[in-house]
């Protein structure tokens, strides 16, 4: 078959893999590695902008929770955090920035950080830049409309970013953050699967993705907080652990 041969030999290695991703879409959540984001689709190619860990000296990492604000369960978490005196990042979608303004304001006014993380969480990868820019642009403005503050980091959902994209996000002033600690707590594998996965991956510099989505996110966190107080840790919100990445 001589034709597929030749075709195979002209398709450029990202396109390969983005077919590979399209064939498996259908078939599951994505999986990641424990100590990184999956690579399928080009998104952990060097880009200078884009990171997944932070400094390695000293004991600081970053708490970092994706995919609210969510009534019920962020305010949970919230109150973990003040009772440990802890201060992380939050990963915000534009929409539901938009129906909880309040509890989005509640997040700043708290101490934590809050970023971007698209206005409705579709895989950017396969997206024009146009769109890309409207996902992105969109949450901006509904994060500074709830809160006064504009991020300066944002995080593709399921990781999807290809490397050119980062001049999108790079346009806005936003660096691209991606995690080194992923317990799958999406999954819903339980509170203390999702406490033992977190601790035992931990290390310095890690950057430490968790959902304030369900229930069992929050029913974790206690045991996660006090496990990395107990191992000598500062978790730290992005400005202080990683920065700015135009400033
Ligand atoms: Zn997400």
């Amino acid at each position: 078959m001589p034709l597929l041969v030749i075709k195979w030999n002209l398709m450029r290695r990202n396109d390969f893999l983005r077919l590979l991703t399209l064939a498996g879409a259908g078939l599951a959540t994505p999986s990641f590695a424990q100590n990184g984001p999956n690579t399928i689709e080009g998104e952990s190619e060097v880009n200078p902008h884009f990171i997944n860990s932070g400094p390695g000296f000293g004991n600081r990492l970053a708490l970092t929770f994706d995919d609210g604000p969510t009534p019920g369960v962020t305010e949970r978490v919230l109150a973990d955090l003040s009772k440990y005196n802890l201060h992380a990042t939050f990963f915000l979608i534009g929409s539901k920035v938009d129906a909880s303004p309040a509890l989005t304001r509640r997040i700043v006014e708290e101490g934590h950080d809050v970023a971007n993380h698209t206005y409705n969480h579709p895989r950017l990868a396969g997206m024009s830049d146009n769109a890309v820019d409207q996902q992105l642009s969109k949450t901006q403005e509904a994060i500074i409309r709830a809160t006064g503050v504009t991020p300066v980091w944002f995080r593709p959902p399921y990781g999807a970013f290809r490397r050119e994209q980062g001049s999108i996000a790079a346009k806005l002033g936003l660096g691209v953050a991606y995690w080194s600690v992923d317990p799958k707590d999406w999954s819903q594998p339980g509170a203390s699967a999702i406490a033992s996965r977190v601790l035992s991956a931990s290390q310095p510099g890690s950057i430490i993705l968790l959902h304030d989505l369900h229930s069992q996110t929050a029913d974790a966190v206690p045991a996660i907080f006090s496990g990395l107080i107990e191992r000598a840790f500062t978790p730290a919100p992005f400005h202080s652990f990683v920065g700015a990445p135009y400033a």
